[in-house]
């Protein structure tokens, strides 16, 4: 058996978001400040609705029952996640935790969070990352109104993110008929964004790739991130090396494509601070990811892949 899930109602492309009927009385979560969020509003013509913007990155367990208790009795009609990851994990908890419908909306684009099932969730200064069916939003809107003025840097990290998903999702010991329809097609638009310079085409790749690998998994490429990641550096970056490096070990239909868009995003080497033996220590236990790989993966190939990413050049 095969299974897909998705949103139970998708709204995207230009004026998604403006068109939307949005429900009476909902609570808007978001990560940013006034200045920017009421702009973003206006834009949607939302009426009648509270706003909670005291959501900080990576949302704690305790922060979230406090929305909750904060609204409760208050016949809160949907919970609209509007934001980045953040903003759309609490909508994503809350609504398991009271059933109440969720609408989320992105507005940083490459994780295609606002399709899945995942969401992360500090517990005791943690980072956790969740799955639960409950976490799919009722109505996701993909509207690429919210890109311009994301930073270059953001942006580039983002799309790499979804373009190293889509990819990875593609090739996933995980993946069906379906999710390879979802990510190939993904990386067509992601590829044709990034290489042909149409930046507004960037959401809709995403929100497939969200599609994609949230119904499969990603694999040895993340996996090797996340060494990087402990060491600050941003997600999307790392996988230009470690998913263009995990493609050449797969054999992936995608290294070659993918490293031509990490050359064309400028991406430069990495550097790491821990030895190859420490890091694969943190990397070999990361079975969700190296399970899922096509091919069998064993600390040695770890050693041999972290040394392709920091001293072969795996971009040029
Ligand atoms: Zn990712």
């Amino acid at each position: 058996m095969w299974k897909v899930m998705m949103p139970r109602k998708i709204a995207f492309g230009d004026n998604a978001a403006k068109e939307f009927d949005y429900p009476k009385n909902s609570l808007v979560v978001t990560t940013t400040t006034p200045d920017i969020y009421e702009k973003w509003l206006d834009y949607m013509g939302i009426k009648d609705y509270e706003v909670y913007d005291k959501v900080t990155p990576d949302p704690s367990i305790e922060s979230i029952e406090a929305v909750k208790k904060n609204y409760e009795g208050k016949k809160i009609s949907a919970y609209i996640g509007l934001g980045g990851g953040s903003s759309m994990d609490v909508c994503k908890y809350l609504g398991k935790l009271t059933g109440v419908p969720k609408i989320l909306i992105p507005t940083t684009f490459g994780t295609g969070a606002e399709m899945t099932t995942y969401a992360v969730i500090s517990f005791e200064h943690k980072k956790k990352l969740l799955q639960d069916e409950a976490f799919l939003a009722d109505t996701a809107i993909v509207d690429p109104y919210f890109l311009p003025g994301t930073p270059f840097n953001i942006m580039r990290n983002s799309a790499c993110d979804a373009a190293a998903q889509a990819s990875e999702g593609y090739d996933s010991k995980l993946s069906n008929p379906l999710t390879k329809l979802f990510c190939k097609e993904a990386f067509d638009v992601l590829e044709d964004a990034i290489t042909n310079d149409k930046p507004h085409l960037l959401p809709y790749g995403a929100m497939l790739s969200g599609i994609g690998f949230g119904n499969s998994s990603t694999t040895l490429g993340h996996a090797l991130s996340y060494v990087f990641s402990n060491e600050g550096v941003p997600h999307g970056y790392s996988l230009s090396s470690c998913t263009t490096v995990a493609h050449k070990f797969n054999k992936s239909i995608y290294y070659e494509r993918f490293k031509k868009i990490c050359n064309k995003l400028n991406f430069e080497t990495l550097t790491l601070k821990q030895g190859f033996e420490d890091a694969a220590d943190v990397i070999m236990p990361d079975r969700g990811h190296l399970d899922n790989n096509p091919l069998p993966v064993s600390r040695e190939n770890i050693v041999h892949c972290l040394d392709e990413i920091i001293n072969k050049n795996p971009l040029s």
